[in-house]
């Protein structure tokens, strides 16, 4: 789970890591309010889940209030990387006298804690590390020691840091490291870690990713969630435990396991169709989460009709056609649904659905078929 900038900046802050001061602001209005309140030169920066912001434009200085404006307007109507931009940061603006590179991430080859440092940190770090990797210093946790005095002094020698500078830096590492153990992050990056030309050491960025599976270890990353999901219908289903992902277009996927859900998607997709989303009612369903289910992908306002493909093994598909029908009964569905059953119980299932006004398919292909059809075939827009 992403969170952003600003979000994994308070937490740095809690634990005692040097940020520069600001707040997060939705309009240019309010973005003007902060500055103001800044007194100062600021910066004003896209919140994103996407890197190189700076490259695309994404991080404006501004020195008067009207910049401030003028930055955030610009800013708030961006998308980079595919993203729309609907937050911004505004902080005072550093001094920067040199920009360094640290982070600690799960290096999912080893299944170790992998720790990277460089003193050529900033935008173009992934030059640095396409063609120079050697000034990109990385090594190893073990598990059972974590970050050891030893790696912290080495990394420092690595990066030409001495007396008070390796002091600082040291102090900063040993943050950083408690940083991503204590929330469970798969990631925990600063780039750049800034030295200002008064001496001081900050984390002018700041990327985090929290490890999924342990979130019910925090459950106050509950609500950095709601506020780094930008897609209301994905923190609903989230919250019902439906696995769920919106797509554009739409046709409506219902499935049972991730892998009969992607190749339902792949098969409409291949007869002209566009999924309006990813959902897996999962294996063992009753009734109640293929209702949940429904009335998540209902609510896309895109959909036009809905594909249901269920491989009945666990999940019975009598309960599954249960589901169908108690679902339409509240949902009042009022687009075609083309449903194939296959599987445990299918002809008990088939039965139920026989007198409803739900559309049979007997196989997968025959199933998008029918619903690219029905939506209104090949490419055409909604
Ligand atoms: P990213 O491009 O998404 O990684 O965004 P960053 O937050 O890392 O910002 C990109 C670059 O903008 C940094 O490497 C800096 O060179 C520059 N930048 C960011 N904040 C400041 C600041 O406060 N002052 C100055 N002078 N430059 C900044
Ligand atoms: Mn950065």
């Amino acid at each position: 789970m992403k969170i952003y900038e600003y979000q994994a900046k308070e937490i740095l802050r809690k634990f005692g890591i040097r940020v520069p001061i600001g707040k997060m602001a939705k309009t240019a209005k309010s973005a003007v309010k902060i500055a103001e309140k800044l007194n100062k030169k600021t910066v004003v920066k896209a919140q994103v889940h996407s890197g190189g912001r700076g490259k695309a434009g994404g991080i404006k200085l501004a020195e008067t209030p009207q910049q401030v404006e003028q930055a955030a307007t610009q800013i708030l109507q961006m998308r980079i990387g595919g993203l729309k931009v609907r937050s911004v940061l505004i902080e005072e603006a550093l001094n920067i006298s040199h920009e360094y590179y640290l982070s600690f991430a799960l290096d999912r080859h080893t299944g170790k804690t992998i720790a990277m440092a460089s003193a050529e940190g900033g935008v173009e770090i992934e030059e640095v590390a396409a063609h120079s990797p050697e000034k990109i210093y990385k090594f190893h946790l073990d598990p059972a020691y974590g970050l050891m005095e030893f790696q912290v002094r080495e990394t420092c020698q690595k990066l030409g840091l001495e007396h008070r500078m390796a002091k600082e830096f040291s102090e900063f590492m040993k943050k950083l490291y408690r940083i991503y153990l204590e929330n469970d992050c798969v990631l925990a990056e600063i780039n750049p870690l800034v030295l200002t030309a008064e001496g001081d050491f900050l984390a002018a960025d700041a990327k985090m990713d929290l490890d999924e599976n342990a979130l019910f270890r925090h459950p106050d990353f509950l609500e950095l969630r709601e506020a780094s999901e930008d897609d209301p219908l994905e923190v609903e289903a989230h919250k019902k435990k439906v696995p769920y992902v919106r797509l554009d277009g739409n046709i409506g996927i219902l499935g049972n396991g991730a892998g009969l859900v992607m190749t339902t998607l792949d098969m409409v997709s291949r007869e002209g169709g566009r999924p309006a989303n990813f959902l897996d009612v999962g294996g063992g369903s009753n009734w109640e989460t293929v209702k949940n289910s429904l009335e998540i992908v209902l609510r896309d306002k895109k959909v036009k009709g809905v594909f249901i493909n269920i491989f009945g093994g666990i999940s019975r598909c009598d309960e599954v056609a249960k589901g169908i029908l108690e679902a339409d009964k509240i949902l009042n569905i009022k687009f075609p649904v083309v449903i194939r059953l296959s599987g445990t119980n299918e002809e008990e299932g088939r039965a139920l659905l026989s007198h409803s006004r739900f559309i049979p398919a007997s196989t997968m292909e025959e199933g998008a078929k029918k619903i690219v059809e029905l939506t209104g075939g090949i490419g055409k827009e909604v």
